[in-house]
């Protein structure tokens, strides 16, 4: 569910005019809308609303720092994977005891700004950086605490480049070494065992490899507490998948928390979670103006201002996303457009051979369930300024990250002194 409508053949984003915010703001730029983000995190947080959960707010997903303040007034926490979203979580107003700290490659740097800022939970992912966070809590004279994230070896996601729990991805431990590893940690005194840790991927659309992975972790959580390991938490990732207007449609968050309690019920434990998508993606879309109307020879292509610098998922993962005229036209009859940007690559498209009603130059598209890992994966390629982002509530709305100017783009760059 999500608040862009049509309202009188002009699409809204909740209150706002669409076409209207385009001629304040130019294109392309995203729109999110604040009401659905909320309706997400307590959809969310509804369905497990018996049971102890931290609901850790997928960072990565849409880091933006007004996004995240939204996100932090209705309670939830935040899941990072680097220093920097570490540092905007907090300046964001999430209290760190609601920040859990995930990924293969935290530096020690990054470590020391958690410790300090005395997070919630590590989840470490290798046994080498259980080794680093060991001897650096030790010498911080603090307690870092940990859950290992183990690789439950089940394939699930929406592609090949998003899962993350088969054997042959990077992330986590193997399965068959998590016992070993937690009697190490239990013999370490700069990290305390908190929990069980896992992620197996991203827009997943069935309940079935969350049950395979879910039930694998409820045994090891069993056999680790016979080892005498204290496990009080489980955190059982994200990866819940959205409705994209294509592909299968996932269950929805009453269906996974029903799933999920009646497998971790037993084990009495507090279950940790760490959406993204499934709050941030369809709250978002970006906006883009037609600028050419191209007859190929063989396809119709709809040139449009944005490109894959501003959304890399069709390119990236072959993700589909709706496209949607700004304004209907009652007779607008149907076209096969190939819908692309002015990048200078083949791989610079929104959708291929997509049916869509005519739209002329000038006139704006929306390219929908963009909220997710969109403006997040921008970037200023073929030296496109970095997309700006407005955020709507009701009728109101605020540019919450400006466009940058070519000065600002090219202030960072200088020529060394033997060039001048
Ligand atoms: C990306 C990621 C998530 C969020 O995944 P979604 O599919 O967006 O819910 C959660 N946890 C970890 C460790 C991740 O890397």
């Amino acid at each position: 569910m999500h608040h862009f409508d049509y309202r009188d053949g002009r699409l809204y984003a909740e209150g706002i005019d669409v076409a209207k915010l385009a001629g304040d703001i130019g294109t392309p730029f995203y729109v999110y809308s604040e009401a659905t983000l909320r309706r997400h995190i307590s959809v969310f947080s509804n369905a497990f609303s018996d049971t102890d959960i931290l609901v850790a707010y997928s960072v990565k997903a849409n880091s933006n720092l007004a996004i995240l303040r939204i996100l932090a007034n209705e309670g939830a926490g935040a899941d990072v994977v680097s220093g920097g979203e570490l540092a905007r979580a907090l300046k964001a107003g999430i209290p760190p005891q609601k920040i859990v700290f995930s990924g293969v490659g935290k530096t020690e740097e990054e470590m020391r700004a958690a410790l300090e800022a005395g997070i919630y939970q590590f989840n470490v992912e290798s046994e080498p950086e259980l080794d680093v966070l060991d001897a650096l809590s030790l010498k911080l004279g603090k307690q870092a605490p940990v859950a290992i994230r183990a690789n439950p070896d089940v394939a699930a996601g929406g592609h090949d480049k998003i899962s993350t729990g088969r054997k042959e991805d990077k992330f986590g431990v193997a399965w068959a070494d998590a016992r070993r590893l937690y009697a190490k940690a239990r013999a370490m005194k700069g990290v305390l065992i908190k929990g069980l840790d896992l992620h197996i991927g991203s827009q997943i659309s069935e309940l079935a490899p969350f049950e395979a992975a879910f039930r694998k972790a409820a045994d090891l959580i069993t056999d680790l507490r016979a080892d005498g390991c204290a496990i009080e938490r489980l955190d059982l990732g994200g990866g819940l998948g959205i409705p994209y207007g294509a592909g299968a449609v996932p269950p929805h968050p009453d269906e996974y928390a029903k799933l999920i309690k009646r497998v971790t019920a037993p084990l009495n434990v507090q279950l940790i979670f760490e959406p993204g998508r499934m709050i941030a993606g369809n709250a978002g879309i970006l906006v883009t103006r037609v600028i050419y109307d191209k007859k190929g020879e063989a396809r119709r292509f709809l040139i449009v201002d944005a490109a894959m610098n501003d959304l890399i998922r069709p390119a990236l993962y072959d993700a589909h996303h709706d496209i949607l005229p700004v304004a209907k036209h009652a007779e607008a009859s149907d076209v096969t457009y190939d819908v692309v940007g002015p990048v200078c690559e083949s791989s610079d498209f929104f959708a291929k051979a997509r049916k869509l009603p005519e739209v002329a130059p000038g006139e704006y598209v929306a390219i929908m369930s963009a909220g997710a890992y969109g403006a997040v994966q921008a970037s200023q390629y073929n030296s496109r300024p970095l997309v700006p982002e407005v955020l709507v509530n009701g009728d109101k709305y605020a540019l919450i990250r400006r466009r940058p100017s070519l000065e600002d783009m090219l202030s960072l760059e200088s020529n060394p002194e033997w060039l001048d």
